[in-house]
C-alpha cells in the first residue's frame, strides 16, 4: 500500500515532496486543519513538517486518545519543554510544555473545549474576524453531542460532550456556587453576546474518555490522500527568503538537514515556536535581531505582546477522583475563572512517585489579564530557546483580581476543606506572540489574512496571531481558527 506518511524524509527525497504548493510547518491545533483544509483539493500538493514523532509509531495514539489523562510526565516523547519567567518580583520560574505531535497541544491538553466570547472577536474590529464571521467555523469543526439548534454544529470531526454526572467534590462545588448565587449555565458554548456569571458543565473535546483533537479529527484521516504529505521527526530551523519573499524552509530530519521549497508558506508550529522561528529568520524586533547576531529581514514586534492566563493554584485536602477528566464545571465571573481539578498533578499525568501525596487543586485563573510577556531571541543557533517572561505581576490591577477570587474559591471549598496558600501559576495557554492587526496598528505582526506584513507568501495560523488571550481557553478558538484562516491561504 502507498504511504505518503514518513518518519522523515528519506536522503532522496523527491522532487514532488521537496517543492510542495503549500507547506505548512507544525501539525498542531490549528496546522492540522489548514492542512486537511488545504490538501481537500487533490490538485494542490501540501507537505507538512512537525517536529513530533508520526502518529503511527507504536504506542502514541493511544496516549494523545486517553482524555483522563496529559500525557505531558517526565520522559514523554510527545512534548517540547521550556522555561519561563512568570513573576519578576519576586522572579518566579516555572516550567512549561507544548505538545510535540500530531495535533500539538490540543493532543496532550486538557480536554476543555470552550469557544471564545463574542466580545473577543468583536472589539478587535478585525476585517473578517468579528463573532457573525467565525460562528459558523465554530460550528463547522463541532459535532455537539448535548445541544443542537443554530449555535451548534452536528457534522464537525471533534465531538464535544459535557459531563453529566460529576464526582462528589464538582458536585460539592457547584451547590456551594450556587447557595452563593452564582446560577447553572446550561451551555458554556452559548452564552449569549454578554459575559455571564455562573457555573456550567466544561464543554469537553473527550468522549467516553477518549480525546479527539484536530490531530485525530482532521489530519490523520487525510493522511491518505496522495497529495498530501507528513514528514515527522523534522523540525524547521530557519525561513529562507528570496529580497522580502518567502521561498522555502530549512529544516533537521532524522537523516539530517533539508531544504523544502514551496509556492506558499505557512507557520502553524505555536506561539514559542513560530515567534521563534519568524526571530531566526530575521522577522523581529530590529534591535533584538541585532544584539542576538540576526540580519534583519522584516522588522516586526513579534514576540513583544504575548498573553496568556495567570492562575493562582490553591491545594486542597479532597480526594482524587481516578478516571475522570481532569475538570469537570467552571465558575466564571466577569474576569476570573474558577477551576475545581479532580486531582493533582499525579492523577493528571500518571506521572508520580509510588506514595507522594496527590492534592487536588482549585484553580483561580485571570481571563482577560492586562499584563503582556515577551519572547526573545537570545541566538541564531536554534537549538538555544528563546527567552520566555509572562510578567504576571507587572499589573497591580490582575493580582488584586487573582486575591479575590482565590479568596472566593476558598470561601466556595467551604470551612470543611483544607486549602493550602495559592501559589503562582500559567494556565499555559500562551497566545499573541505574532498578533493579528489592523493596518497601522504597531502590534500586528499578521494582517486580516494572516499574511506576515511586509513579506510575500508567509502565513501564521495558530494560536500566536490571536490578539488576545480569548476569554475562555484557547483550544477551541485556535481550531476555529484553522479552519477559518485556511482559505485564505488559496
Ligand atoms: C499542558 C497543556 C494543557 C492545556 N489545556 C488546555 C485545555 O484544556 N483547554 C484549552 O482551551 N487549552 C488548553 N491548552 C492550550 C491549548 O492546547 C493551546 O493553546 C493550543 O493547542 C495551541 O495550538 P497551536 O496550533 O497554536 O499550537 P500547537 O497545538 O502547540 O501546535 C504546534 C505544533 O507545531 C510543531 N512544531 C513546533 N515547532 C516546530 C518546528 N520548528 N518545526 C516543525 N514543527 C514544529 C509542534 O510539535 C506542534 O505539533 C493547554 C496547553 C498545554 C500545554
Amino acid at each position: 500500500m502507498h504511504s505518503n506518511r514518513r518518519s522523515g524524509p528519506s536522503p532522496a527525497l523527491t522532487a514532488a515532496a521537496s517543492h510542495s504548493d503549500v507547506l505548512i510547518v507544525g501539525a498542531g491545533s490549528a496546522g492540522s486543519v489548514v492542512a486537511e483544509r488545504l490538501s481537500a483539493d487533490p490538485s494542490r500538493t501540501v507537505t507538512v513538517i512537525e517536529a513530533g514523532p508520526d502518529p503511527s509509531e507504536p504506542g502514541l495514539l493511544a496516549q494523545t486518545a486517553n482524555g483522563l489523562q496529559l500525557p505531558i510526565g517526565a520522559g514523554s516523547p510527545l512534548v517540547q519543554r521550556y522555561e519561563t519567567q512568570l513573576t519578576d518580583r519576586p522572579v518566579r520560574l516555572a516550567p512549561i510544555v507544548r505538545g510535540a505531535a500530531v495535533g500539538g497541544s490540543g493532543a496532550i491538553n486538557g480536554g476543555y473545549f470552550c469557544r471564545g466570547l463574542p466580545r473577543d472577536f468583536d472589539r478587535t474590529a478585525i476585517d473578517g474576524w468579528a463573532w457573525s464571521d467565525v460562528v459558523d467555523h465554530f460550528r463547522a469543526i463541532e459535532t455537539d453531542l448535548d445541544f443542537t439548534g443554530p449555535a451548534h454544529g452536528d457534522k464537525g470531526p471533534i465531538r464535544v460532550r459535557r459531563t453529566r454526572e460529576m464526582t462528589g467534590v464538582t458536585e460539592a462545588f457547584v451547590s456551594a456556587a450556587q447557595r452563593a448565587g452564582f446560577g447553572w449555565i446550561a451551555d458554556l458554548n452559548d452564552c449569549g453576546p454578554r459575559p455571564v456569571s455562573g457555573v456550567g458543565a466544561v464543554p469537553l473535546n473527550i468522549v467516553d474518555g477518549v480525546r479527539i483533537g484536530s490531530g485525530a479529527g482532521y489530519l490523520i484521516p487525510a493522511l491518505q490522500r496522495p497529495n498530501l504529505t507528513l514528514l515527522a521527526r523534522t523540525q524547521a530551523m530557519e525561513l529562507r527568503f528570496d529580497g522580502a519573499c518567502a521561498v522555502g524552509v530549512d529544516a533537521l530530519g532524522p537523516q539530517g538537514p533539508i531544504s523544502l521549497s514551496a509556492d506558499r508558506i505557512v507557520l502553524c508550529s505555536g506561539a514559542i515556536q513560530s515567534a521563534h522561528l519568524l526571530m531566526l529568520s530575521g522577522v523581529g524586533d530590529e534591535a533584538m535581531l541585532r544584539a542576538a547576531g540576526v540580519p534583519v529581514v522584516a522588522p516586526l514586534p513579534v514576540g513583544r505582546y504575548c498573553s496568556d492566563h495567570p492562575e493562582w493554584v490553591l491545594p486542597t485536602n479532597w480526594t482524587v477522583a481516578t478516571g475522570r477528566p481532569v475538570l469537570e464545571v467552571v465558575l466564571s465571573t466577569d474576569d476570573i475563572e474558577i477551576r475545581p481539578y479532580t486531582g493533582g498533578f499525579v492523577a493528571m499525568t500518571g506521572d508520580g512517585t509510588p506514595g507522594h501525596p496527590d492534592w487536588p487543586h482549585i484553580g483561580v485563573a485571570l481571563m482577560q489579564p492586562r499584563a503582556r510577556g515577551r519572547i526573545t531571541l537570545l541566538s541564531p543557533d536554534p537549538g538555544v530557546p528563546p527567552r520566555i517572561e509572562h510578567h504576571y505581576d507587572s499589573e497591580p490591577d490582575d493580582v488584586a483580581a487573582l486575591r479575590r477570587g482565590s479568596e472566593l474559591a476558598r470561601e466556595l471549598a467551604g470551612a470543611a476543606t483544607h486549602v493550602g496558600s495559592p501559589q503562582w501559576a500559567t494556565s499555559q495557554h500562551l497566545c499573541a506572540s505574532a498578533p493579528m492587526g489592523v493596518d497601522g496598528d504597531p502590534r500586528a505582526v499578521v494582517d486580516h489574512r494572516c499574511r506576515v506584513r511586509g513579506i510575500e507568501n508567509l502565513w501564521v495560523i495558530d494560536g500566536s496571531i490571536l490578539p488576545n488571550i480569548t476569554s475562555r481557553g484557547p483550544h477551541a478558538t485556535i481550531v476555529m481558527l484553522g479552519h477559518r484562516a485556511a482559505q485564505f491561504v488559496g
